[in-house]
């Protein structure tokens, strides 16, 4: 079966993006732990987080994904910004403790002028101090599509981070079909051959989770912006291959689409139509 989600918003809390991923067919879904772009987060309502632990047991969901909101910028330049950094992973990884079939996926950062290496050292000083044996949530990079500053444009840079971590051994990393294909990996033409590379430098045993979107732009435009499942460059026979490729097809696919609800229930229908059972 078809693993798929798609991003919810959590302002009604835990257990209504459970009930609303069942109302559109989906097995699993993502959310922001706070606000994408601020920092404030509610009080933590452990009732509504084990009502949905519950919900996800009923039905079967697959491990659903936490994203990081996108002011965690774990090797800003500026203290204070790594130190938002730092507090907001604590904080979300002591509240994911409290479910177990969360993973949590971030953007490993943007180095801001200061070089990938010095970015990739300050990401790991941060994952260090905060991602500690005690943490139970499954930690994920994201692969990015290398605009400004991002750290995490190729494999090599993920890996980096794999390496040099202390807790690189639990990191696991999701893979976004937008992020890669403007990254400048042909996974239209060469699926396979991107796998391979994949396995090679970081180890497809570490790939956890598959952010499944179509891109506005060509492949290697650096740019990052998501469009609808088949009306983009990256097209719909190109999607079809990716949910159905024998290293993928067991993983949780997420959309990240620009859609509204019925939108997403659309593309779930439609992927799931497209999946060879
Ligand atoms: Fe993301
Ligand atoms: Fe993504
Ligand atoms: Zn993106």
């Amino acid at each position: 079966m078809l693993h798929i989600g798609c991003h919810l918003s959590s302002a009604k809390g835990y257990l209504a993006m459970g009930e609303t991923a069942l109302t559109i067919g989906a097995d699993t879904f993502q959310f922001f732990t706070r606000n994408p772009r601020g920092g404030s987060v509610k009080a933590f309502d452990l009732a509504d987080a084990e009502a949905l632990n519950a919900l996800m047991k009923a039905h079967d969901f697959a491990p659903i994904l936490a994203h990081a909101p996108y002011t965690l910028n774990a090797c800003a330049a500026d203290e204070s910004i790594r130190d938002f950094a730092r507090r907001t992973m604590r904080e979300d990884l002591e509240r994911l403790a409290h479910i177990p079939n969360a993973m949590l996926n971030f953007h490993p950062g943007s180095h801001v002028k200061q070089g990938a290496e010095k970015g990739i050292e300050l990401i790991c000083a941060m994952l260090d101090e905060v991602y500690t044996p005690d943490m139970p949530t499954t930690v994920l990079l994201e692969t990015m599509a290398g605009k400004g500053s991002e750290v995490g444009r190729n494999f090599e840079e993920l890996r980096a981070i794999i390496d040099t971590a202390k807790a690189g051994e639990r990191l696991g990393v999701c893979l976004d079909t937008c992020h890669v294909h403007d990254g400048g990996y042909n996974i239209i033409e060469d699926l396979d051959g991107v796998l391979t590379q994949f396995d090679k430098i970081i180890g497809l045993n570490r790939l956890r989770a598959i952010h499944l979107n179509d891109s506005k732009n060509a492949m290697g435009a650096r740019k990052d912006r998501h469009e609808k499942i088949g009306q983009g460059m990256i097209g719909m026979d190109a999607i079809t291959r990716v949910i159905n490729h024998p290293v993928l097809r067991e993983l949780p696919f997420y959309l990240e689409t620009p859609n509204e609800l019925d939108g997403y229930a659309q593309e779930i229908r439609l992927l799931r139509g497209l999946y060879k059972e």
